[in-house]
């Protein structure tokens, strides 16, 4: 019988890997990182793990899209915030910019934690 703190564990695992290959897909199929970041929601939910909050800077919780930054994500600097506009539907969110610096890698660079 696993516990529940290691089946929330694993779905965290799981939600980081399903992100890191939504953004990989991302320049090949749009379409497809949408899906990754749809499994990757409902695994949360099914687990009860949240979403780490530098990942929710990567997806619309909107319309669902994968947000990348200058392909259909607009990031405008707010100074210790940044209002990142999902260009897919045109919601609009906030995030701190610790965590947005954290985002801010080279194309293709894989998120590291
Ligand atoms: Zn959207």
């Amino acid at each position: 019988m696993v516990s529940k703190n290691r089946r929330r564990e694993i779905a965290l695992e799981r939600i980081y890997r399903l992100f890191e290959l939504a953004e990989k897909e991302f320049g090949e199929s749009p379409g497809r990182s949408r899906r990754y970041v749809e499994l990757a929601r409902n695994l949360g939910m099914r687990n009860k793990a949240v979403i780490p909050k530098e990942l929710k800077a990567k997806f619309c919780k909107r319309c669902g899209s994968f947000l990348k930054k200058g392909k259909n994500a607009e990031w405008r600097d707010l100074g210790k915030l940044v209002a990142i506009k999902c260009l897919e539907c045109g919601f609009s969110f906030k995030k701190g910019k610790a965590l947005a610096g954290k985002l801010d890698g080279p194309e293709g660079e894989s998120i590291k934690f």
